[in-house]
Parts: C-alpha cells; structure tokens; sequence
C-alpha cells in the first residue's frame, strides 16, 4: 500500500489544501495529514482545532488520516514508516521555500522523497494567512475554505474582538 504524508500547519485547513488532498488521494492508497504542532509563528487555532477541521472537511475518511506531530518531519515519517512526502504549490513563491525544505530533509534522511501537486487554478491563490487576514477585516471567505471552517473563523473572531 502507498502511503504518503502531507504536512503542514493547516492554520486553517483551505480549499487549497483540500485539493491537494484530492490529488494525493489519486496518486497514494492512503494520506496521512500531519498537522504541525510547533509551526515557527503563533497559529489561530490550536492543533485540536485545526485536526478537527480536517477531520470535518477531509474526504474519504478511511483513506484519510489526520494526525498531529512535533518535531522533526523526517523522525515523524520514520515512526509512521513512510518515506513519501506531499506538498502543494501554489505560485512561483512557494518553489524556492519548498525546494530547500525537500533538500534539507533528504539530507535528514536519504530515502526519503517529496512529491509535489499543483492545486488547481481556482485554488491556486488561497493560503490561510490571506484567509484569515480577510476574515479578520470582514472580507467574505466563502468558497475559500469549507463551511466548518468558515464557520469557526467567524466565532473565533467574533471572541478575540470581543463581539
Ligand atoms: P506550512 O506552514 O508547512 O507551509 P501550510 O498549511 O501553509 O503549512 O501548507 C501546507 C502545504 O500545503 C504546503 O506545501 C503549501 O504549499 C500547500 N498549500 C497550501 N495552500 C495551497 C494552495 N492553495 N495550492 C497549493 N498548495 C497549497
């Protein structure tokens, strides 16, 4: 069986995620989505949060697995017995950041490789930084994320303003 491990900080979970998941889905027997406890800037949602969005949104729940690690991905992989990574591209931007992080982490660990899928193009530009800034000035996110999600951000909003 194909197993493939997709990482991120999913803060929160898009629909440009979600493509990526559709995709990975074809291309791997089985995705295991691994929601980064420690990411490198405080994230909105805490990681019980953010997995239950996932698990909320995600198709295909018996090929679909959502977990959280911290830690090196490299020692994550190992202990989950998976040498595949998935990321996603969004524009030209995210090349140079995704390709250093795909050396460095075969550098951690030789046998290990990085898949990339693109999202498709109406999701191309959709990051959860933009999401949440939107959301944060009163933009509509609809279509951008899933209804869970779209949902959560306006309650979590709505408690940090004090609304
Ligand atoms: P990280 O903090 O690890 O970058 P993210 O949750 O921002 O975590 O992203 C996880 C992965 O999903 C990254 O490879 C990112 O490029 C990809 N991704 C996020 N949004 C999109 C999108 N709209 N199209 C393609 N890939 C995406």
């Amino acid at each position: 069986m194909s197993i493939a491990i997709y990482p991120g900080s999913f803060d929160p979970i898009t629909n440009g995620h979600l493509s990526i998941i559709r995709g990975g889905l074809v291309a791997f027997d089985k995705l295991i989505i691994a929601v980064a406890s420690n990411p490198k800037k405080t994230p909105m949602f805490s990681v019980e949060e953010r997995t239950d969005m996932i698990r909320e949104s995600a198709p295909e729940p018996d090929r679909v697995e959502v977990d959280a690690f911290d830690g090196l991905l490299v020692d994550y992989c190992k202990k989950r017995n998976a040498r595949v990574v998935l990321r996603g591209l969004r524009a030209v931007a995210d090349f140079e950041y995704e390709l250093q992080m795909a050396n460095m982490n075969r550098h951690l660990y030789e046998q290990m490789e990085t898949v990339f899928i693109m999202a498709d193009d109406a999701n191309f530009y959709v990051s959860s930084n933009l999401v949440k800034e939107a959301a944060k000035l009163g933009g509509n996110i609809q279509g951008l994320v899933p209804e869970t999600v779209a949902t959560r951000l306006t309650q979590k909003l709505a408690k940090t303003t004090g609304g």
